[in-house]
């Protein structure tokens, strides 16, 4: 059996525990590629209008998996967390969308459902998936601590790595954005890859301690429901001393980034912010022209603090 992982939306999170769990287990799977002009075209093409641009790159990736697989495996996550935290509705949605997309391909899905809140937990959850790969409770639970530790491995490092950037004299730009989109070769690449260009050093708010940040995120909104929302408001929080200046890059059109980016505005005064709608438009000539001005207002900023 072949598993088909798409290279989108909650992989960026969790593709070192399901990548691991899959190997301890002995499960073959592929990965789509990274996202690129075919795999957009092909996700515009499928998804429904008012999908976001996220939703429309997960599509597509699907759709290139479609053929090279047993199953394509798509989780679902509604509520998660101690605090029974929800997630914005295309996540919850997703298995349905997808399923009912691609009815007459009578598509084959592996996956598994979190929500904390009707006591579906992520072991419970895993443990469901691992018995229906035809695996024992006692491998499927040793190939899920091993898999946990890895994740809280590889998050480490990433910090780790990320905190190391702080010691550099040049500007440090704070990427406000879910990893879905900052790590997505097309869309989000091009604006780290740009600021690195321009001198900088991005950091990115979704790396971070992310129970910290959901602790911090508590005391800037007490209604905030999206508990992925909440990890990058309270890492803002956590770095915006360490900043020069803030990014808020999100995906057209997104309902949960329109209102918390608005927030954020709001909260977050002192340092300059923009905001970015990422479109899957060709061509990043008007974003680096948006960066280029945004990063001479920050050299201009912090050489006017320098010569104080
Ligand atoms: S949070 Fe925004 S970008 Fe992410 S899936 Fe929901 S609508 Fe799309």
């Amino acid at each position: 059996m072949k598993i088909g992982i798409p290279r989108a939306f909650l992989y960026y999170k969790y593709h070192v525990l399901w990548e691991t769990f899959f190997e301890e287990l002995g499960i073959e799977y592929i990965v789509s590629p990274e996202t690129n002009k075919d795999i957009l075209k092909r996700g515009t093409m499928h998804a429904i209008d008012e999908s976001c641009l996220s939703s429309k790159i997960y599509t597509g990736h699907v759709d290139y998996l479609i053929d090279k697989c047993d199953y394509i495996f798509i989780p679902r996550v509604a509520t998660l967390g101690s605090h029974k935290d929800t997630v914005c509705s295309k996540f919850q949605a997703i298995y349905d969308v997808i399923n009912n997309t691609y009815r007459e391909k009578n598509l084959k899905i592996l996956y598994y459902s979190i929500d904390v809140i009707n006591k579906d937990t992520e072991l419970k959850a895993f443990l469901k998936m691992g018995k229906f790969l035809g695996k024992k409770k006692v491998q499927i639970m040793k190939a899920y601590y091993i898999a946990k530790q890895a994740e809280k491995t590889a998050k480490m490092i990433d910090l780790n790595n990320q905190n190391n950037l702080f010691k550099s004299d040049n500007p440090k730009i704070l990427i406000v954005s879910h990893p879905y989109n900052i790590y997505d070769e097309y869309v989000g690449k091009p604006i780290t890859n740009t600021l690195k260009e321009l001198g900088c050093e991005p950091i990115l708010a979704c790396v971070v301690d992310e129970k910290q940040a959901r602790d911090k995120a508590k005391k800037i909104s007490k209604t905030l429901p999206w508990t992925f929302n909440k990890e990058l408001v309270g890492a803002i929080d956590i770095y915006k001393d360490k900043v020069d200046g803030i990014i808020l890059a999100s995906s057209f059109p997104c309902g949960p980034d329109s209102l918390v980016n608005e927030m954020i505005i709001r909260r977050f005064k002192g340092k300059p912010i923009i905001n970015l709608t990422l479109d899957g438009q060709e061509g990043t000539a008007g974003l680096e022209t948006r960066l280029e001005s945004f990063v001479d207002i920050i050299k201009i900023r912090k050489n006017e603090v320098v010569n104080e």
